[in-house]
C-alpha cells in the first residue's frame, strides 16, 4: 500500500543549491516509491546551528516503503553527500529528514514522526503548505495553525534560475 510521505530537505555547505536538487533527483529514485510533488527551494536563517543560509524543500512522495526502510534510503543520500556530524547541529551538506508517514505516529529509538521538531521551523512548514495547503499533521492538528508563530523566522522563497 502506498503511503504519502513528506520529505524535509536542508543544506547549507558548499552549493547548497545544487545539493538539494541533488537530493530530489535521489529521493525520485527510490525503489517503490514515486516522486509526486516538490515545492519550491527556500533560503533560511540557521537555527540551532551555525554558517550560511539553508537551502530548503519539502518533497512528497507516494512510497510503500517501511518506515525504518526510508530512514535508512534517507541516510544513504545523506552519506552519500559527504554528510559529516563533528558536533551536534554542526553545518550539514545534507540534511533529511522524514516529516510525515502518512497519518502514522512513530516513536521509536531511532524515528520519531511527524518529525517532533516540524511545527516549530518555518523552512518546514512554509514548504510544506506549498505542496498542500490543508496537510494535518498527526496528533498536532493543521500546519496551517503553527505558521503565525514561526512568523519571525528569517525565510524567502528563491528565484527559480
Ligand atoms: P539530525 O542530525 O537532526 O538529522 O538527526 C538525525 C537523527 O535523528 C538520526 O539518528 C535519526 O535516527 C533520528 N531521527 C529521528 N526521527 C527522525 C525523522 N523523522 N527523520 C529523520 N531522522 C530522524
Amino acid at each position: 500500500m502506498s503511503l504519502r510521505v513528506f520529505i524535509g530537505i536542508g543544506a547549507n555547505l558548499g552549493d547548497a543549491r545544487v545539493t538539494v536538487s541533488q537530493a530530489i533527483a535521489a529521493l525520485a529514485q527510490l525503489p517503490d516509491s514515486a516522486l509526486v510533488a516538490q515545492s519550491a527551494l527556500y533560503g533560511s536563517a540557521p537555527i540551532d546551528s551555525t554558517g550560511d543560509d539553508y537551502v530548503n524543500a519539502v518533497v512528497e512522495l507516494a512510497s510503500s516503503l517501511g518506515a525504518a526502510d526510508l530512514l535508512q534510503h534517507l541516510q544513504a543520500i545523506e552519506l552519500a553527500h559527504g554528510r559529516e556530524r563533528p558536533y551536534r547541529n554542526a553545518p550539514r551538506t545534507l540534511d533529511l529528514d522524514l516529516l510525515l508517514y502518512g497519518d502514522e505516529e512513530i516513536n521509536t529509538a531511532n524515528l520519531q514522526v511527524p518529525h517532533p521538531r516540524m511545527t516549530e521551523r518555518a523552512f518546514v512548514l512554509l514548504p510544506l503548505l506549498q505542496l498542500s495547503a490543508d496537510i494535518g499533521i498527526p496528533g498536532k492538528g493543521s500546519a496551517q495553525d503553527y505558521v503565525d508563530a514561526v512568523a519571525g523566522q528569517r525565510i524567502q522563497e528563491l528565484p527559480t534560475t
